[in-house]
């Protein structure tokens, strides 16, 4: 037996541990009357809910690690938390009825210029660790669309990406070291500052883990410097396949660009109608393509570009003029999902991914969804990484069209395993696709994982009833979910 289970679902004596804990982090972070206690009933996934028993923000390490030992004794186990803005459930109080979290731990601890690192607490907001530094012409690559927002506690335990993943590498490719308190209440630091650490990666290992392993409380991450010149270009095709074949033409062609986003004709229309930024409506799909680095050879790579998308069937490529141009293309983009909101009454969208040679492929099995289930389904995506966002129209007040929608997504999501990907690109399994995860691997390989995490959790008191479906824990979706994304 590699693991025991003797935890409880819900705190036995709450008046004796929240008076515990209050004497620990001070009554003013601890939430325990019930109006409150349902901000923390969801995170950005809000078709499961649940309303923890108790929740506590503590505001250093000592104080996580005073937490969670009294939480280990009462012998109830905790969810960590950062914003709330995960996107499948991650932060979800059931079973476990203690939500710690961690926003309130704010600090950069320290910035090393000269190593170009920095370390930042779990509650530091991605975006304020690129602030802290752009003065010195560095900036932190990985860049969430909710950067300003999420936490680096959450980016470490959702192994999180952005716009720039294609070039720049996602969380795990800037962290070099965590602050770990584990369930027991053990402080332990892993990895270091140094780029190839001795022994087994276990700052990888924690980096995804969701929070089944402990509680980051500080992250040492790595810095860059900022690109001296960035050129960003809009292309226009006729059909998403031309569209899809450019973008392997690009990559294949050796450049990375920084970022790589495509609209078909659905998104294209509803943007254009919602912020008139120029889009042509007649257009199958257009493609944002950024390009960074240093400035003299970046023109050369923006006209390779340009030939390389007329060859594949483009019918226009323009770079924007200037740096307001730039911002209004890369502001429609962002503002897609807002602007789904005219289609139809409700809408959900789909995370998953395939080697971007197989976009075409996903692509057609998308149509063949759509066309089966009588569904529009727009795509906006980030073709460079081949992380497909397939968004699916329906009307929520409609059961069987509701249903229809997630029969479709759950499609989409088998799709893109036999095309050689995976069931989520970037926003984790939590709850929400546990049940893929058991599609995507067997029975043994779910049991080596659970071996592993049972090394720093060996009675499953950190976030449980995640990633893995755990027999007695019910967790079913029943419907779509509508939300905000990417
Ligand atoms: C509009 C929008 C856009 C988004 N865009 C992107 C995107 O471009 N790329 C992307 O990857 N994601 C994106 N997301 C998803 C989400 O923002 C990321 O997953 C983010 O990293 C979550 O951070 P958080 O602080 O909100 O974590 P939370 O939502 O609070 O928690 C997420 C998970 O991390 C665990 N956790 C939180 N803090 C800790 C900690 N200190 N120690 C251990 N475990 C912890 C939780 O238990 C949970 O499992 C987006 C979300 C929204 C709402």
């Amino acid at each position: 037996m590699w693991y025991r289970r003797a935890v409880s679902t819900s705190i036995a004596s709450p008046a004796a541990l929240t008076k515990e804990l209050a004497a620990i982090v001070g009554p003013d972070a601890v939430v325990d009357a019930r109006a409150a206690l349902t901000v923390y009933e969801c995170d950005g996934y809000t078709i499961e809910r649940a309303v923890p028993e108790l929740v506590v923000l503590p505001r250093t390490t000592d104080e996580v690690a005073r937490v969670v030992r009294a939480a280990w004794r009462a012998g109830v186990p905790f969810v960590p938390r950062g914003a709330g803005t995960g996107l499948s459930g991650g932060c979800l109080a059931n079973p476990a009825p203690l939500v710690i979290c961690t926003s309130r731990m704010r600090t950069i601890r320290a910035i090393d210029l000269e190593n170009r690192r920095l370390i930042a607490e779990a509650g530091v907001v991605n975006a304020e660790v690129s602030r802290a530094v752009r003065g010195a012409g560095l900036q932190y690559a990985p860049d969430p669309s909710s950067q300003n927002a999420c936490t680096i506690g959450g980016n470490v335990a959702e192994n999180s990406g952005g716009p720039h993943t294609l070039k720049y590498g996602v969380t795990t490719n800037h962290l070099l070291g965590v602050e770990l308190v584990l369930p027991d209440g053990d402080v332990i630091p892993l990895g270091g500052v140094v780029d190839d650490g001795l022994g087994y990666d276990l700052t990888g290992v924690v980096c995804g883990a969701e929070g089944t392993m402990g509680i980051v409380t500080a992250a040492t991450l790595r810095l860059v410097p900022l690109p001296e010149a960035v050129t960003t270009m809009l292309a226009v095709f006729a059909t998403v396949a031309e569209a899809t074949s450019t973008v392997s033409a690009i990559i294949g062609a050796g450049i990375v660009p920084a970022a790589l986003e495509m609209m078909d004709r659905t998104i294209v229309s509803a943007v254009e109608a919602a912020f008139h930024f120029g889009f042509p409506t007649d257009a199958g799909a257009v493609l944002i393509i950024e390009i960074d680095g240093d400035a003299a050879g970046l023109d050369a790579s923006a006209t390779r570009i340009e030939t390389l998308c007329r060859e594949h069937g483009a019918a226009s490529v323009r770079r924007a003029a200037d740096e307001a141009e730039r911002l209004a293309l890369w502001k429609s983009r962002k503002r897609a999902f807002g602007a789904v909101g005219r289609l139809a009454p409700s809408y959900c969208t789909q995370d998953g991914v395939v080697p971007r040679t197989r976009l075409p492929e996903i692509l057609e099995r998308i149509e063949a969804a759509s066309a089966r289930h009588g569904l529009r389904i727009g795509n906006v995506f980030h073709a460079g990484d081949g992380n497909i966002h397939p968004i699916i129209l329906y009307d929520e007040r409609d059961p069987a069209e509701s249903a229809r929608a997630l029969s479709a997504g759950r499609e989409i999501l088998l799709a893109c395993l036999e095309l050689g990907g995976s069931v989520t690109g970037e926003h984790g399994i939590g709850v929400e696709k546990m049940h893929e995860l058991g599609v995507a691997f067997g029975p043994d390989d779910l049991t080596r994982m659970q071996q592993v995490r049972a090394v720093f959790d060996p009675e499953q008191r950190a976030n449980p009833g995640k990633i893995f479906v755990t027999p007695g824990v019910c967790i079913e979706q029943r419907a779509p979910r509508r939300r905000a994304a990417l």
